[in-house]
């Protein structure tokens, strides 16, 4: 069991001694077990019982108790708190804005027992009168259910990618002398899949076992051989796509394939996840389709974190993983002080960190690793080190970690005084939002993106499958006022090096240049950008 399974177990464990009104001590102590747990570095699953007890803030019982889930997956306890409470219970304190202590309440005194029920007593207005609730956390708490319920039976790209391209391949496989091929979404490369859509020519195919391997639903469309290509190219676009290629062109008959029915409209491919507005043909036909950005233009990576705040890197393996992909350069950016959570760096670490790049630039170059730093963006919009400090560094991205509670004048002013600031080269991940879990913070993005083209500073498309911040949809709003875009995957591994990827397919879908993207640009201009800004 992985370390953060683990620190969840022993939450939930705490979570229902809580509701069961069981003591005190042993839920703290096994809160902080969990806590402890979660940011330790060493595995706990190749630690016997003596060395478990050993470790700071795990006693014996909480050792005895990770024995046990390491060897079997749960424990007795655990078993048997679970048969004392329903399920839906249980799923209720998932639900945003309510602990245990609340929905025992609920349980208790309104006889509620699963999300959709609470939802039902939010409507009626029943939680108004409950002691220590009140209309502001029924609001909360209704809306929390909403979104939620508005997001079951939906799954990220990322999350999909992996079993939906085994399943294609085993389709392939099974049935050589058929035809298969994604459609719809996938096909487009969204970044929320609601099901997983499949052409084929192959009739009655049995999907049960293909299901089985599957998290989202699986839809499959038939036809005949000759009606492949239309059909792929229908259930490939989006309606505006759709709508306004039918309007300027028709279709051949009997197409053999995608790029005939382009060549027959006398258009330059268009692939699927550029297929979304109609503002993508009259760029095909403007011959400007080159010049959407891809994946080999790539030149570097920004946004980076190491072993310094809450990366599992050290720097010079994330600066060595870079080279050998060929990549030119690479932006760390580590946490600032205030991310005390994340092992923000301190003024004194900050002095090691520089050191440490220095050194390594001078054995690896031309190669060139660039002192970043992903800086708070703090409630009043400051950044979160002096002027003295600020200066020292490449380059500053600015994000907001903490306080995302905003309305959208607040949001607003707080991040235009961050834009404003002339250290601050990107902002980070603009709304703070994490697909289908948490909606960022209102904002008015034209604003926002007018403050960073009278600014100059770089707008980041957050390449983290869950964030993918700032929308695609607004980069059009970016390039008409000359604000450049980053691709960052935001990497907290070597691994995370290769989210770059999601942002690119987002990027693409948006319709960014080579020109309008800040890391598909030579090294020397990128020196020569922050060099300018200095
Ligand atoms: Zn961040
Ligand atoms: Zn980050």
């Amino acid at each position: 069991m992985t370390n953060s399974e683990i620190a969840d177990n022993l939450k939930l464990t705490a979570n229902l001694l809580e509701l069961l009104d069981d003591n005190p001590f042993k839920i703290k102590s096994l809160l902080n077990a969990s806590f402890k747990i979660d940011k330790m570095e060493v595995d706990l699953e190749t630690l016997a019982q003596p060395e478990l007890e050993k470790l700071e803030g795990i006693g014996k019982s909480t050792a005895l108790k990770i024995n046990e889930l390491n060897q079997t997956g749960t424990t007795t306890e655990l078993q048997e708190l679970l048969n004392k409470v329903p399920k839906g219970v249980v799923q209720m304190m998932a639900v945003k804005g309510i602990g245990p202590k609340k929905v025992a309440m609920l349980w208790k005194s309104l006889e509620v027992e699963s999300p959709g029920e609470l939802l039902y007593a939010c409507n009626e207005n029943r939680l108004v009168e409950l002691k220590g609730f009140g209309e502001k956390t029924q609001a909360a708490i209704k809306k929390s259910i909403e979104y939620s319920l508005s997001n079951e039976g939906k799954y990220l790209f990322a999350e999909v990618e992996d079993a939906a391209e085994s399943v294609l391949q085993h389709l392939q496989q099974k049935y050589p002398d058929e035809l298969f091929s994604f459609t719809g979404a996938y096909q487009r490369r969204c970044e929320i899949i609601e099901s997983l859509e499949i052409l084929t020519t192959k009739k009655d195919i049995d999907l049960s076992t293909v299901q089985a391997n599957l998290p989202v639903r699986l839809e499959i469309y038939t036809c005949d051989k000759a009606q492949f290509a239309t059909d792929l190219f229908n259930a490939s676009a989006s309606d505006e796509f759709l709508n306004a290629f039918k309007a300027q062109f028709t279709l051949p008959e009997n197409a053999s394939s995608e790029s005939e029915i382009f060549e027959h409209a006398q258009l330059p491919y268009i692939m699927p996840a550029l297929r979304e507005s109609a503002a993508v043909i009259s760029m095909a036909q403007s011959g400007n389709i080159n010049n959407i950005i891809e994946h080999q233009d790539i030149t570097g990576i920004f946004h980076v974190h190491t072993k310094y705040s809450d990366g599992g890197s050290t720097i010079k393996d994330m600066a060595l993983a870079m080279q050998a992909k060929g990549m030119h350069y690479i932006g760390i950016t580590d946490h600032s002080r205030s991310a005390f959570y994340a092992n923000g760096l301190s003024v004194e670490r900050l002095v090691q960190q520089h050191q440490e790049i220095d050194e390594l630039n001078s054995k690896m170059a031309p190669f060139k690793i660039f002192k970043g730093i992903e800086s708070d963006i703090l409630y009043d919009g400051n950044l979160d080190y002096e002027i003295d400090v600020l200066k020292q560094f490449d380059f500053v991205i600015a994000s907001v970690h903490s306080v995302l509670k905003m309305d959208i004048d607040k949001a607003t002013t707080r991040l235009i005084k961050a834009i404003e600031n002339p250290y601050t080269t990107m902002l980070g991940h603009m709304t703070g939002r994490l697909l289908l879990s948490r909606e960022g913070y209102p904002l008015h993005t034209q604003k926002i993106i007018d403050a960073c083209a009278s600014n100059k500073v770089i707008i980041e498309l957050n390449a983290n499958p869950y964030r993918l911040d700032i929308d695609w949809r607004l980069i059009n709003a970016c390039m008409e006022q000359d604000v450049m875009i980053s691709i960052n995957p935001d990497a907290h591994s070597i691994a995370g090096l290769d989210d770059t990827k999601y942002g690119v397919y987002a990027a693409q879908k948006g319709l960014l240049t080579k020109q309008a993207c800040f890391n598909a640009q030579s090294l020397d201009f990128i020196e020569g950008y922050f060099g300018s800004r200095k």
